[in-house]
């Protein structure tokens, strides 16, 4: 059995990956593949166009009939192409498992969702190769994954650390530290607050005692007055009151 990288190398695609053995028209002579991009030269001969130019580096002649070939009369052939891209191939993974068939031009979206596709492990620092059916499994023990908690808390997790991790109690935790934090300052606040209530109280009593002491002040010397007047207003009046 041909080597499939090899004869994606030399051009053409290996003849094996085809469910039905392809028409000898459809072979290119320089790789034994089928044709790949077919082009035919001037004397109608068909070849992979990188089968071809390769061949036309080292020498000038048609592989088959030794004719000189002119690289500016070499020509695409579109509808051959396309009509091969239509033949039903087996999957390249087949020694592996997969049973799928599908067109050759199918194949490049085959392979990428292909459960037995050889894939390296998506995980950083993780050097395993496995069959794409096999990640999950492989995922759930590889030492090297890695993802963030999906409660969104931010951290990342392995799987160590994924068995001790109880987001809602670190969620809980931290919210509880926030109002540990909010409660102290509250507590600070209002202790400040008591501090000025208390000496806003004493100022205010130092106030009044200094405007009691003014009052008595004043009432003295009204009293000083009161006296004054009164006692020569009575005076005043007797004498009124006795001329009378
Ligand atoms: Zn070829
Ligand atoms: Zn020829
Ligand atoms: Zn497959
Ligand atoms: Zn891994
Ligand atoms: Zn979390």
């Amino acid at each position: 059995m041909a080597d499939p990288e090899l004869s994606m190398q030399s051009g053409g695609y290996d003849v094996e990956l085809f469910v039905d053995a392809p028409d000898y028209d459809l072979i290119c002579t320089i790789c034994q593949g089928v044709l790949r991009c077919p082009v035919r030269a001037a004397c109608h001969h068909i070849f992979c166009k990188k089968c071809i130019l390769q061949w036309l580096k080292r020498q000038e002649t048609c592989p088959c009939c030794r004719k000189s070939v002119n690289t500016s009369l070499i020509f695409v052939m579109f509808k051959l192409s396309k009509s091969i891209g239509r033949m039903k191939i087996k999957c390249k993974n087949e020694i592996r498992g997969c049973a799928e068939t599908f067109s050759l031009s199918e194949q490049y979206c085959h392979s990428m969702s292909c459960l037995y596709e050889l894939i390296p492990c998506p995980y950083q620092g993780c050097r395993a190769q496995l069959l794409r059916r096999d990640l999950d499994t492989h995922a759930r023990n590889c030492e090297h994954w890695r993802q963030p908690c999906h409660m969104g808390c931010g951290t990342i997790l392995s799987h160590r650390t994924q068995a001790q991790h109880n987001c809602y109690k670190q969620l809980r935790q931290e919210y509880e530290a926030r109002q540990r934090n909010h409660r102290a300052i509250a507590a600070a606040l209002q202790r400040k607050m008591r501090r000025m209530q208390s000496s806003m109280a004493y100022i205010k009593r130092q106030i009044g005692l200094i405007c009691e002491s003014l009052e008595v002040m004043d009432d003295l010397h009204e009293v000083e007055e009161e006296d004054l007047g009164e006692g020569s207003s009575n005076s005043l009046n007797g004498n009124n009151n006795s001329s009378n």
